[in-house]
């Protein structure tokens, strides 16, 4: 039996009661399957349910059955009475058809497939009775929906996950990529952890009431289904996190990893052209048998060097790297492992240097309780990059400003070192509630979670710096770099409403769409470099020169503020 700790579900369900229908309490139930085991929660049990969406994919399986070899098709939702978002998704390929759940995309897709083929995708995955429509087939309701057993569904998405598709595997790879994302983004953006692929489905009851699902697997073997009731699938999502984090923190993989962090180096540029030197002053094991002190190799696919003090380097580039840990070279990615405190100091070096020694240390735990809310990759806890932290192991710190050409830092004294007595205190604070996340400058206005992802806080916490508003900036995008970062056409721009998570639509001809602050900040930093956008941004204005923002603040915003 799943154990929901009494902890976790007080904080679910507090979380729910301004959303509970009439005040009725929500009831979530939970089935896990790991090496073919099923586990089912108290009050649940594996008899077939019907589970709205999560019957998608196996559209898009019938689908490719029914057109072998076609790309799959795009398609614009107008919304209305076609999709559940009555303002409509716009144009939309597969994979984001499927992250954003769009109904009138995935009708599209069954209505362009035959029943037979409907009827061999859907029961082969274990759904009963064979749809007589589209609208069944897309796990909408008319005439009666489709069930499916649990352990069936979960099975079915394991499967999803490792067997190749005979007719359109490149569509199981859109399929795959829409269920990442949905994970992030996506309307199972509420799990906040990242290594998942997930799909919700929200099932009507009667006119006001609806039950959520939620599903989610990692690669570790692990797929766990969540039924919140009353509830939608963006909520069953949001209450399925902490008990997939912890039974994900408890499995045998990450506890066999112990102290153990494995981080992607240089994510940004190809795995291609680097070196290794042993800095030690021993021979390091390096799998064609020793480094020598002081020597240096190419660095190949399938390498493993260490453990010892090694150097990185990328020579055409100028880029060194310094870190005591073990290397792995995989075809696409340079992979460290390094001690947690290995860790922890390589993002202090980058991110805090010098300085306020109550601030490193408040770094550091902010540091650890980040790495305990699971793996960020499928090969890795965490990249070097922004997208999960910076981290410049033992340094040279690089410029990253412009993303293709990173430079070392002009010359710059050796980063303090953490005391023993910091580390301890570092330790002791992460197991304490804290930020998890942290930021260059609050702006004097902290962001939520919530604000700039949408899934977790709705409320961010004042910064005990900087209560009035600093750090103002303003950028100007020419034209020209606009449409080389997002693409020619552009109509007109906006930020999105306070309201919803930040973002930024670009409307075109026939389409809109939402980047998000990473996705924007990431596609203008490859034309204009990283600092294009600061942080997100308050103000836009359509000028002469260009798009003009304003905003304040350094970075997302959102947790321990590092500001001057
Ligand atoms: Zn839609
Ligand atoms: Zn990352
Ligand atoms: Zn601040």
């Amino acid at each position: 039996m799943i154990s929901i700790r009494g902890r976790c579900l007080v904080g679910i369900l507090a979380w729910f009661a301004a959303g509970a229908a009439h005040g009725q309490e929500p009831v979530l139930h939970l089935w896990r399957m790991e090496l073919g085991r099923l586990e089912i929660s108290e009050g649940a049990s594996d008899l077939a349910l019907a589970v709205g969406s999560l019957q998608k994919p196996f559209v898009a399986r019938a689908w490719a059955q029914a057109h072998p070899d076609a790309p799959s098709p795009r398609f614009t939702c107008t919304g209305g009475d076609t999709c559940w978002l009555k303002k409509g998704h716009g144009e939309l390929g597969l994979s984001t058809a499927l992250t954003r759940s769009c109904n009138a995309y995935f009708r599209y897709l069954a209505k362009a497939t035959p029943l037979p083929q409907l009827a061999d995708s859907l029961g082969g995955a274990g759904f009963a009775p064979a749809p007589a429509n589209a609208e069944q087939a897309i796990g909408l309701a008319a005439p009666e929906p489709l069930r499916i057993r649990p352990s069936r569904l979960l099975g079915a998405y394991r499967e999803l996950l490792r067997e190749p598709w005979p007719l359109g595997e490149p569509l199981r790879r859109e399929v795959l990529h829409g269920l990442r994302e949905g994970a992030h983004r996506g309307t199972a953006g509420g799990l906040g952890a990242w290594g998942l692929w997930a799909k919700t489905g929200t099932v009507a009851l009667d006119a006001q009431h609806t039950v959520g699902f939620a599903l989610a697997l990692d690669d570790g073997g692990l797929a766990m289904l969540a039924r919140l009731r009353p509830g939608t699938g963006a909520q069953a999502a949001t209450a399925l996190a902490a008990p997939l984090a912890a039974h994900r923190r408890g499995t045998p993989a990450t506890a066999r990893a112990g102290d153990l962090v494995t981080v992607r180096l240089f994510d940004l540029l190809p795995a291609t052209g680097f070196t290794v030197l042993n800095l030690g002053s021993s021979p390091i094991p390096d799998g064609h048998g020793f480094l020598g002190p002081g020597a240096k190799r190419a660095l190949q696919p399938g390498d493993r060097v260490g453990p010892g003090s090694l150097e990185l380097g990328l020579e055409a580039r100028g880029l060194r790297r310094r870190f005591q840990g073990r290397l792995q070279v995989t075809r696409g990615h340079l992979l460290a492992t390094l001690s947690r405190r290995t860790y922890v100091e390589g993002v202090l070096a980058a991110e805090l240097p010098f300085g306020d020694r109550g601030l490193r240390v408040e770094l550091g735990a902010a540091v650890l309780r980040f790495l305990a809310q699971g793996r960020r990759h499928v090969d890795a806890d965490v990249c070097d990059s922004t997208h999960c932290a910076w981290f410049v192991g033992q340094g040279p710190r690089l410029d990253w400003t412009n993303p293709a050409r990173a430079r070392e830092a002009a010359a710059e004294p050796e980063p303090e070192p953490l005391g023993e007595a910091d580390w301890g205190r570092i330790e002791a604070l992460g197991k304490v509630p804290g930020p998890t996340f942290w930021t260059g400058h609050c702006g004097g206005r902290p962001l939520s979670t919530q604000h700039v992802w949408g899934w977790g806080e709705a409320v961010a916490a004042p910064c005990p710096r900087h209560s009035t508003v600093t750090a103002a900036w303003t950028r100007i995008w020419p034209r020209q770099a606009l449409e080389k970062a997002f693409g020619p056409g552009i109509e007109s721009m906006s930020l999105e409403p306070r309201a919803g998570p930040w973002g930024l639509t670009l409307i075109r001809k026939g389409g809109r769409k939402t980047y998000g602050y990473d996705e924007a900040h990431r596609c203008m930093a490859a034309v204009l470099g990283w600092d294009a956008l600061p942080s997100p941004a308050d103000q836009l204005e359509l000028t002469e020169e260009g798009l003009r923002l304003q905003g304040v603040g350094q970075g997302h915003r959102v947790g321990l503020c590092l500001g001057k």
